[in-house]
């Protein structure tokens, strides 16, 4: 029996997390489930909520998705106005309920819990010097540096603990904590990592804050805005305070939250993914134009792009690959052997839109290139007399340390093969990734994104550690 794990979704970078908090409504357990439903493309394996009732925090973390993992009876357990919830996908730590989040723990001044979207490019230096000072880590998870940090300091104010511990991480984060009366929300002074603000409606002091502003539509919570980089939004019963805990630094959020991470219906610095999605479709067809019958995104992350291409090229947008939305992982494989068997399980041919059609297949990305050497092949034997294959991001050549799980550099295929060796590789009659200035030009604000994983222009320095790591993995 082999495992077979979502090959379609396998073959991607993945988010890490997705992050949800409400302050001041006496729903807060309910309304964080809600939320992490909406952030569930963030992450997929783990999922917790933490909430307070003004005098003590209840916890619930289980490992699975989060309508699978919080009953009606487990939410009635966590009572109180204050709650902040996570959906994970590990990156720093292994897949394990004891790397589950949030992390709640007591310490000499009362009781905290944090929850974490990112990654600490210096957590190994802080661990061990912590280790050494006698600290007990509970988990392998990145963010247990945040509580030692936190529970350490000599500061008394909580807002003053928190600040002296932000002082001393590296890397990329969007943060929530959780005391008895008490959240506050931190983004890292690159704002790397998305985080927004908004109310809960008929509440003028019911907040809530999330990785990403679809998580509000579903509670009818109005966006407010953006927390912004390097800043530290406390809301508490005196109201909501900003501060800022750390000197200024030129802003990279991740430009791959518009190309493929975040929702399509998600609003990320005040634009819409959707439309730059559409953009980046649009400015792929004027660099890399070809003569079709048919444009077909690869489902559903293709598709904004998709209709972006075909608009610009004048030819039908059509689904010639269907999704499956109830497929998981599947541990079950035939013993005669299937063609594509792990593609199919998650995509499926439209015969009528493909025979004897030149066709333009639309992708956000290539990682590995098995996943799409599948993808021709399945169109082609759906009967494309041609098959085209249009990138809508440029090549990803170098990993992430900033909250997303990638390969090492020598998996990523575009780091080793030029384009023309990635399209024979992947069957293609011809491959078009978008430029790494296009994708700028189309998300906007100038050159003021994180594009490391495109240009392996790393905006935060490497700890020698982390270099140490980097030379192992082959960058
Ligand atoms: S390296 Fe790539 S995925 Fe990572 S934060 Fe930068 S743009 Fe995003």
């Amino acid at each position: 029996m082999a495992a077979f794990r979502d090959e379609l979704d396998g073959d991607k970078f993945h988010d890490e997390c997705g992050v949800f908090a409400v302050f001041g409504h006496p729903e807060a357990a309910n309304m964080t489930y809600l939320g992490l439903h909406a952030l569930q493309h963030r992450g997929q394996e783990s999922a917790g909520i933490v909430t307070s009732d003004g005098e003590q925090l209840y916890a619930h973390r289980a490992m699975g998705l989060v309508q699978d993992t919080f009953t009606q009876d487990q939410l009635a357990k966590l009572p109180g106005r204050l709650a902040i919830g996570h959906t994970r996908y590990s990156t720093a730590g292994g897949s394990h309920i004891k790397n589950a989040q949030p992390i709640a723990v007591d310490y000499s001044r009362g009781s905290l819990a944090v929850c974490h979207n990112g990654n600490l490019t210096n957590a190994e230096e802080l661990r061990a010097e912590l280790e050494a000072r006698g600290s007990i880590f509970q988990s392998d998870s990145d963010t247990e540096v945040f509580v030692h940090l936190v529970a350490a300091s000599q500061e008394v104010a909580i807002e003053d603990r928190i600040k002296e511990a932000l002082g001393r991480v590296k890397g990329a984060y969007s943060l929530l904590f959780l005391t008895e009366d008490a959240v506050i929300a931190v983004r890292d002074p690159m704002g790397i990592r998305p985080l927004c603000l908004g109310l809960l409606p008929g509440k003028k002091d019911a907040h809530v804050i999330a990785s990403e502003p679809c998580a509000f539509d579903l509670l009818d919570a109005e966006y407010v805005r953006d927390v912004e980089p390097g800043e530290m939004v406390i809301i508490d019963g005196t109201g909501i305070r900003s501060v800022r805990p750390l000197p200024p630094a030129p802003p990279r959020p991740c430009i791959f939250e518009y190309v493929y991470f975040a929702r399509p219906d998600s609003k990320l610095g005040g634009r819409s993914v959707y439309d730059i999605r559409k953009g980046l479709g649009r400015a792929l067809a004027q660099e890399h134009p070809i003569e079709a019958d048919v444009v077909i995104p690869v489902p559903d992350s293709g598709v904004p792009a998709a209709i972006g291409y075909a608009a610009e090229r004048g030819v039908s947008f059509e689904m010639g690959l269907i999704r499956s939305h109830y497929v998981g992982r599947t541990f079950i494989e035939p013993q005669q052997s299937i063609r594509h068997f792990g593609v199919r399980l998650k995509l499926n041919p439209v015969e009528p839109v493909l025979r004897g059609k030149r066709v333009v297949v639309i992708d956000d990305s290539i990682v590995r290139g098995t996943t799409s050497r599948k993808i021709v092949k399945m169109v082609r034997d759906a009967g494309a007399r041609e098959v085209h294959l249009r990138i809508s991001s440029p090549p990803t050549q170098w990993p992430c340390y900033y909250g997303i799980d990638t390969p090492t550099r020598r998996e990523l295929i575009a780091s080793s093969h030029s384009v023309d060796e990635i399209a024979r590789y992947v069957t293609a009659d011809s491959l078009g990734y978008l430029s790494l200035e296009g994708m700028i030009r189309t998300v906007g604000g100038g050159d003021s994104h994180c594009h490391a994983c495109f240009s392996g222009q790393y905006a935060i320095p490497f700890t020698p550690n982390a270099k140490r790591h980097m030379r192992l993995v082959g960058v």
